[in-house]
């Protein structure tokens, strides 16, 4: 990714836990990272296709007087999330704030916070086996879509399938997405479980029939393997319930642990030549 950077912005503002800093105030320096792409700008060499550098310098000033917080973690967390909302161009951000002034009886340069944001790309599956199926798939889809925190959503069809696992049970419409979020995995996963409860999901059978079935299949490249909480989904190279829609909406994604696009993962699963998976788990990851 290409960057722009800002250095040292003096702005002033109202932050602090002491009476005296909220209501005198006190300068203090940003500095910023911006990651994105320079590919449009650079082509047609017009401003409106980059990341106006000058914009953001007057959006941080304007934010940053404006509010005001006990601590600058809140306020660098919030002007961050602020940015990330009002520039699309922005894939990522890196923001430090210093407070040179803070109120400590020593010598110092400078003390304060950095904080680091991303729109991640991700990929899901949902399903649903329990009337009314595609009401429970369609509401979920556009609550995620609401969400402040993503954007580009992309729907596959919804496809009927057979059980998977435990047989005796009707038949699923299923389907994937792919969005970009600000929620970390976890918050991702807390945010989609939410939605599963909401749709009334009971967790009585492994695998058995459920309103509204949310899985995160892939986060960037992450690798993770925590108790709660496994990407690449362990078994999405194995189940052609979940290939079969991801790849009419992101063939060349690929596969952090085998490196193989969806396309050539689904094309493998149904010439019943499947990349093995299992080991996922246990490698560390
Ligand atoms: P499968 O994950 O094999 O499709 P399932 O969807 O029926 O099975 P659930 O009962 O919905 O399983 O979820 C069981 C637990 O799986 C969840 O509580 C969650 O903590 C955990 N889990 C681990 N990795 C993931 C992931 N990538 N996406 C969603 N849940 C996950
Ligand atoms: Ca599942
Ligand atoms: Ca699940």
């Amino acid at each position: 990714m290409d960057q722009i950077f800002i250095e040292g912005l003096q702005v002033y503002g109202y932050h602090g836990v002491y009476e005296q800093e909220k209501n005198d105030g006190q300068m203090f320096l940003v500095d910023c990272v911006i990651e994105t792409s320079f590919a449009e700008a650079v082509h047609s060499d017009d401003l409106s296709n980059t990341v106006d550098y000058g914009n953001v310098c007057l959006f941080i000033k304007k934010y940053f007087t404006e509010k005001s917080y006990d601590l600058l973690e809140t306020a660098a967390h919030e002007l961050a999330t602020a940015l990330m909302y009002a520039f699309p161009g922005i894939q990522a951000l890196q923001l430090k704030i210093t407070k040179p002034n803070a109120p400590i009886p020593m010598e110092f340069s400078g003390v304060g916070v950095m904080v680091k944001k991303a729109w991640h790309q991700v990929a899901i599956s949902f399903g649903s086996n329990m009337e009314p199926r595609e009401t429970f798939l369609t509401d979920a889809m556009e609550q995620i879509m609401a969400h402040p925190d993503v954007r580009r959503m992309v729907v596959s069809d919804y496809i009927e399938t057979k059980p998977y696992g435990y047989l005796d049970q009707d038949d699923f419409l299923n389907g994937a997405a792919i969005f970009e979020t600000l929620m970390s995995p976890q918050q991702l996963l807390t945010f989609l479980q939410e939605l599963e409860q909401n749709a009334g999901r009971k967790r009585e059978i492994h695998w058995g029939p459920r309103t509204l079935d949310l899985d995160i299949l892939l986060y960037d490249d992450l690798r993770m393997n925590t108790k709660e909480l496994i990407i690449p989904h362990l078994d999405m190279c194995n189940r052609l319930f979940v290939l079969e829609p991801l790849v009419q909406i992101a063939p060349g994604m690929v596969h952090p642990v085998c490196q193989r696009t969806i396309y050539d993962l689904y094309m493998r699963l149904q010439e019943q030549m499947p990349v093995a998976t299992e080991s996922f788990a246990d490698q560390e990851l």
